[in-house]
């Protein structure tokens, strides 16, 4: 019987790559203890390793080595006792991280340019690395066969995909016969999973090639697990960072923050729409130096009201096979809160006022000549479009505002109309479509924020003279500014702060600059280390300038301990820092730096701008929160029939490790123009409360009804009931 992984929101993998002995003996594994595990767990999903790290098998395959550890077949002991549990079977299996396949077979391994074997470099484990180009490919594959079949799990787990820069016979062969030259060779070894190589003019190649030989290996997994098991759900690692193309064709999608948990989850969340997300740190349980009980209570209740399956992994299994019981009770307590806001996490619709477009375009336009040799390096290694993306939820979660992260291959016009924000965050490619998707959506009113090279380079990474979309941004672009780029304030922003200097050339300000610089201290605001020369459209409106530091920074010339400060008298060679427009019935902001990726990079005034942008471009948020703690309470909402689920979340006890005093999240505004509010129930969270939870306050104003939130310590999830939705 196959569980639905639909349901299976508690999960958790027992991380046990293990060496033979005398390290790792496994002669006390007890099926009875896991089980004993699994229930105070509180678990529905359990990870299952088939093939770990060491290349070693837990089941009795006749391709492989089963561990010698081993006595009986543990793969089919596990698998019957999680049936008799009624919790779904993951099974795992390792693909490129191997130490005994190249140990057995040298010839498999995947090697650098010399020769030499490679293996992962720059951490406590060094595991081998057979390619799956060689006779290895057909050895996962007849081991993938043999555990689909087998075992018939529930799911399938597939770890270190990817394919990782090899110079084999066979990749040097296939990439000659792709490419019509030989695969281009690096000068320095590989020293850790990061190490990135430039094949000049070839890298491109190189990316593409490693991102087909990935391609066509999944393809080949997904035909033989499918046929041994049509009803197998396959997934990869990391599984949102993957371009939508791999997205696409994977059953659901598990990734692991890289984003702290609570944004990881939301990205996740909207890049695997219908594909029952599941997001698993590995930072949360560490067993032996454990970590206080209310960590994994926020852990588990940010990741779940992000729109994730919640997943937890560790170290719990000893050498001998016994099990730690404390993990389990530490991870069972944060289950139960899950399990008792379960009824609320299925059949809803994320609620967003905002879109912030995802592009996995614009990640290969920039990515040049640069090769990160590592398949899962690669993946992680951010990249300027994925930090700018970050930067903006950033923005908008500390706005308190409800976002969405939004694939441009979605981007249509229709969709873009569901959003009252559209933000383009780091978007350094704008194909043809989204651009006249997006002319489309201002032209009939909607709003736009836009950063830095926004459309400034074409599909293979040349860069174009103008932005993609220029006449909604209403300015043209000029030259970059980097001459000052060794500092991390390599300009500053100067606010014009009066409708008299916010020079408009038709005399109709379209922000009232006062607004707009509300937020912001008067002071010149650090803009990266680059900034862009823009030209405004006729009846474009100039609100800020950029102003350079006193002096470059280089080995001769600096001023002080810090990053230059900004020299008033360069203000004579004034560029627009912030460009207001209207276009159509619509407006749009575009900012002459890099903002989005500032505010990720911890540039402190940027949330001030943003929420000065905000104020003009979403004055009225169909639901806000008004908090006094903006960095500590967060929240999301979605949509179920009549009701807004709303979950509120206490992000203390993640900042202090543990310490989770109660927070007053303040008041959740709800636009009477968006919707009409008949009543509000806290329903479940941290406080003890009867079945029919506890009733809120709503206090109707002219434009909005308020909800009153009750103390929260991590999280709470609040049912607004709806008297019918008015057309958006
Ligand atoms: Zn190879």
């Amino acid at each position: 019987m196959h569980q639905t992984r639909e349901s299976a929101w508690r999960g958790y993998l027992i991380d046990h790559h293990s060496p033979a002995p005398p390290t790792v003996t496994l002669d006390r594994l007890d099926i009875e203890e896991y089980r004993r595990f699994v229930r105070t767990a509180n678990i529905t999903t359990l990870m299952m390793y088939c093939k770990d790290h060491w290349g070693y098998s837990y089941y009795d395959t006749s391709i492989g080595t089963r561990h010698p550890g081993l006595t009986h077949d543990w793969v089919a002991a596990v698998a019957g006792m999680l049936r008799e549990e009624g919790v779904e079977f993951n099974a795992y299996y390792c693909l490129e991280y191997d130490t005994l396949a190249p140990s057995q077979h040298p010839q498999w391994s995947i090697v650098d340019a010399a020769g030499s074997p490679v293996r992962l470099e720059g951490r406590m484990a060094k595991w081998g690395m057979p390619c799956y180009e060689t006779p290895y490919r057909s050895y996962v594959l007849g081991q993938l066969e043999e555990i689909v079949g087998s075992y018939r799990p529930d799911s399938l787990f597939l770890d270190i995909f990817g394919k990782t820069l090899c110079y084999c016979e066979a990749c040097r062969t296939r990439f000659r016969a792709d490419y019509g030259y030989a695969l281009p060779v690096a000068e320095s070894r590989n020293v850790n999973e990061y190490q990135t190589f430039d094949f000049g003019e070839q890298g491109r190649d190189v990316n593409a090639f490693l991102e087909q030989c990935a391609d066509r290996m999944l393809d080949e997994i997904m035909t033989v697990v499918k046929r041994t098991d049509p009803r197998i759900q396959v997934t990869i690692n990391f599984a949102a960072l993957y371009p939508k193309s791999i997205r696409d064709r994977l059953d659901y999608q598990f990734t692991e923050p890289w984003a702290g948990n609570w944004l990881s989850a939301g990205y996740s969340r909207d890049t695997a729409a219908g594909q029952s997300p599941q997001l698993g740190p590995g930072d949360v349980s560490e067993v032996y130096n454990y970590r206080p009980y209310d960590v994994y209570r926020v852990a588990a209740a940010q990741i779940a009201a992000a729109g994730c399956r919640v997943f937890f992994y560790s170290g719990s299994q000893h050498a001998d096979g016994t099990l730690e019981h404390e993990e389990a009770r530490r991870i069972g307590r944060a289950y139960e809160e899950i399990a008792a806001i379960e009824p609320w996490l299925s059949d809803r619709e994320v609620f967003a006022d905002v879109a912030i477009i995802q592009s996995d375009s614009s990640v290969t336009a920039r990515a040049g000549s640069h090769v990160v040799a590592n398949a899962i390096g690669r993946c992680k290694k951010p990249d300027p479009h994925r930090r700018a993306v970050l930067g903006a939820m950033q923005c908008c979660d500390e706005a308190n505002i409800a976002w969405t992260v939004l694939p441009e291959q979605n981007a249509d016009v229709e969709t873009l109309r569901r959003y009252r924000l559209v933000i383009l965050a780091g978007l350094f490619f704008i194909s043809e479509p989204l651009a006249s998707a997006l002319r489309d959506y201002v032209h009939d009113g909607g709003a736009l924020l836009a950063d830095g090279e926004c459309g400034l380079y074409a599909r293979d990474g040349s860069r174009l003279t103008d932005f993609a979309a220029a006449e909604v941004l209403g300015c043209t672009f000029g030259s970059r500014l980097d001459e000052f780029k060794a500092a991390e304030w390599g300009g500053y922003v100067a606010p014009l702060r009066d409708a008299s200097s916010a020079t408009s050339s038709d005399d109709a300000a379209v922000v009232d600059p006062a607004q707009f610089w509300a937020a912001t201290p008067d002071t010149f605001v650090p803009a990266g280390r680059v900034q862009y020369r823009v030209s405004p459209a006729t009846g474009a409106q100039t609100l800020g300038h950029l102003v350079a530091p006193a002096v470059a920074l280089t080995d001769t010339t600096w001023v002080n301990w810090w990053c230059p400060p900004p020299c008033a008298a360069k203000l004579a060679d004034l560029n627009p820092a912030v460009v207001a427009s209207r276009y159509g019935r619509g407006r749009a902001i575009y900012l002459a730096w890099d903002l989005f990726h500032g505010k990720a990079d911890g540039l402190q005034l940027t949330q001030s701008i943003f929420s000065g942008a905000v104020s003009h471009l979403l004055p009225d948020p169909s639901v806000a929160l008004e908090t006094g703690y903006p960095a500590t309470v967060s929240f999301s909402a979605y949509v179920r029939g009549d009701e807004l689920i709303v979950h509120i979340i206490s992000h203390f006890a993640e900042r202090t490790n543990g310490d989770a005093p109660p927070v007053e999240p303040g008041i959740l505004r709800v636009s009477a123009t968006a919707f009409q509010v008949t009543s509000a129930h806290l329903v479940a969270g941290d406080s003890e409360m009867d079945a029919g939870g506890v009733p809120l306050t709503v206090a109707r104003t002219e434009r909005t009804f308020d909800v009153a939130l009750p103390l929260v310590r991590i999280h709470g999830l609040v049912i607004v009931k709806l008297g019918g939705l008015p057309p958006r």
